[in-house]
């Protein structure tokens, strides 16, 4: 008996052992999320703790529910649990750079998540937002080649915001300069959020006599407040948006929305659980396999960077999304 007991005692420490011995080898990655409402998030959110737990290694996050002041609250906290990367979805570009600065002095490598931070110590992995913003225009384009355009624009905190609307006048800024197409209606919805989005999309239709032939949604979510405002009024006309959420690709099958620009969130998630875990174990940046250089901020400051290819879904390729598991047909086609 003595003997089991003592046997079953130096089990249980070599056991101890064996768990503290893993747990010591594992590298904690923090992630702050900028703010979590977005549908695409959780799927982000997802994929890395997948990808950070497939390599022994453990997730810590915090989310800053759109407050630059809790965010850098959030890394510091973060810094003080011992984090040895930080991947950042910067809520603003400007009041995001303490926390940068604060990593670095603790040799703490960053990965500017979707959202551009323009300092050249960190790593920026995203899609290339560039092209979205063209490929919604290209989509809207197609069906509405003149008339007068709405441009419903993210928060102005956000360097997508800008970068997609760029890639939206490469497209139309010939036919607005040629006067085939007007811009009747430009705004920023703060925080993303679809009922400021449907506020300012009321406004503009109220303004323009409800004269508008197509709307330029920088996301799906706000395309949902942009769609409210329309049949408010009675109108379906194109609008372009972004992020493949479920509600929206039910809306492009029924015909309420042309266009949505899916950036898998898995596939940018799968990649930053394992460029996080290499530069946790001394990978550089520059040597992060098929990393590339960025240039294209408003500083023109050079970063390590990857930029993944996103997919337009219309009416005509659902069946991308249905086939890769993102959505299931019935959810997709639900009423069309
Ligand atoms: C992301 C979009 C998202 C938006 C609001 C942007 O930075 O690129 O995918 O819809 O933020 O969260």
């Amino acid at each position: 008996m003595k003997n089991l007991m003592k046997a079953a005692l130096v089990a249980s420490v070599a056991v101890t052992a064996l768990t503290s011995a893993a747990l010591a080898d594992g590298k904690k990655i923090g992630v702050s999320w900028a703010s979590f409402q977005e549908e695409r998030w959780k799927t982000d959110e997802a994929a890395i703790v997948a990808a950070i737990e497939a390599e022994g290694n453990e997730y810590v996050s915090s989310d800053a529910e759109s407050s630059s002041a809790k965010q850098l609250t959030d890394i510091e906290a973060l810094i003080a649990q011992g984090v040895d990367v930080l991947i950042i979805n910067a809520w603003d570009k400007d009041a995001i750079g303490p926390a940068i600065e604060a990593a670095a002095n603790e040799g703490i490598p960053v990965i500017g998540y979707d959202r551009l931070i323009e300092d050249a110590r960190t790593f920026y992995l995203t899609f290339d937002n560039v092209g979205v913003g063209r490929i919604i225009a290209k989509s809207v384009l197609e069906v509405q080649p003149m008339g007068n355009y709405a441009l419903i624009k993210g928060d102005p905190g956000d360097p997508n915001a800008g970068f997609l609307k760029q890639g939206m006048m490469e497209v139309i800024g010939d036919a607005v300069d040629s006067g085939k197409i007007k811009i009747v209606g430009e705004a920023f919805s703060d925080s993303w959020k679809p009922e400021n989005a449907q506020k300012n999309m009321e406004q503009i239709l109220t303004a323009n006599d409800n004269n508008v032939d197509a709307v330029l949604s920088q996301n799906d979510g706000m395309a949902g407040g942009v769609v409210a405002a329309l049949s408010g009024q009675g109108l379906v006309i194109p609008v372009g948006g972004q992020d493949g959420d479920l509600a929206a690709i039910n809306r492009v099958a029924r015909g309420i929305q042309t266009v949505s620009v899916w950036k898998n969130a898995a596939n940018l998630g799968k990649a930053a659980g394992e460029i996080a875990s290499a530069l946790a174990e001394g990978t550089a940046m520059d040597a992060i396999d098929g990393a590339g250089t960025f240039d294209g901020g408003e500083k023109g400051i050079e970063l390590n960077a990857i930029l993944l290819d996103p997919t337009p879904l219309t009416k005509d390729n659902l069946s991308v999304a249905i086939d890769a598991g993102h959505i299931s047909k019935e959810q997709a086609c639900e009423g069309a």
